[in-house]
């Protein structure tokens, strides 16, 4: 079957780590989450790690060259030649076309760009109860997904945190950079007809379900 190399987009705390979740079980597709990715290597306080921790700390963007170099090498692991899905990258124009870029010379291209949309009101209130565990990363909210024990990860028993970039000054400055540097990159991918759109404010299961609906229809257009 051929490849599905799909992008999650979207504003910071749309939900695209909860629905790459769900993606990853449904398609057995490796999930490349660059901010999990930089998260790891400011845990393991390695060079890229020290870089990178204050643009993250601030809500801005790390710099496309550090971000273009981590993803080149994780694309190049045999896991991802057949197909991918790709969560917070690529996010300025730079970074988009340094991926198509590396993509045709491998004769491939991306399958879709799935926007889960949602308005910043809900973004607001998404990031800012939004709780991690410490030891994987593994995603709460104190009310829209609350775990079964307070403070407590469901899945590994690990304490649940809050990530410093969503306190509400950090989350106001990234939802900032989203506008001005990312959400242009809709019309770009708009152009390119893979652009899908998702109304991100439903349900986790409904947003689940629609993603679904939207990669069986390109599956039947594409037969990928
Ligand atoms: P979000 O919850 O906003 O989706 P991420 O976990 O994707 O957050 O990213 C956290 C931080 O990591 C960002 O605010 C940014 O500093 C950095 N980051 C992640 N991906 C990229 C990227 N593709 N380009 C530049 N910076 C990135
Ligand atoms: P992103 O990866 O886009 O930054 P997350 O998947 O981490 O977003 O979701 C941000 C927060 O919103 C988390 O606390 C998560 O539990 C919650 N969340 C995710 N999807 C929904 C949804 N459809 N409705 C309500 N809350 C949601």
């Amino acid at each position: 079957m051929p490849e599905l190399s799909l992008i999650l987009f979207g504003p910071p705390g749309a939900g695209k780590g909860t629905q790459a979740d769900r993606l990853r079980i449904d398609f057995r597709l490796p999930f490349i989450s660059t901010g999990d990715m930089l998260r790891n290597n400011v845990k393991d306080n390695t060079e890229l790690g020290l870089e990178a921790r204050k643009f993250m700390d601030a809500g801005d963007l790390v710099p496309d060259e550090l971000i273009l170099a981590m993803v080149g090498e994780r694309l190049k692991e045999p896991d991802s030649e057949d197909g991918f899905i790709l969560d917070g990258f690529p996010r300025t124009y730079e970074q988009a076309l340094a991926l198509d870029q590396l993509l045709s010379e491998r004769g491939r291209r991306i399958t879709a760009a799935i926007l889960v949309d949602v308005p910043d009101e809900a973004v607001v209130r998404r990031l800012s109860g939004r709780r991690v565990c410490v030891k994987a990363g593994h995603n709460y909210h104190v009310d829209f997904d609350p775990p079964k024990h307070d403070a407590v990860c469901d899945q590994d028993g690990s304490r649940l945190i809050q990530r410093d970039d969503d306190k509400p000054d950090v989350v106001r400055n990234r939802l900032m950079v989203y506008h001005s540097q990312t959400e242009p990159l809709i019309s770009y991918y708009d152009e390119q007809g893979v652009m899908r759109r998702i109304d991100g404010t439903r349900s986790p299961d409904e947003v689940h379900d629609h993603i679904r609906a939207v990669i069986a229809t390109l599956r039947l257009e594409d037969d990928v």
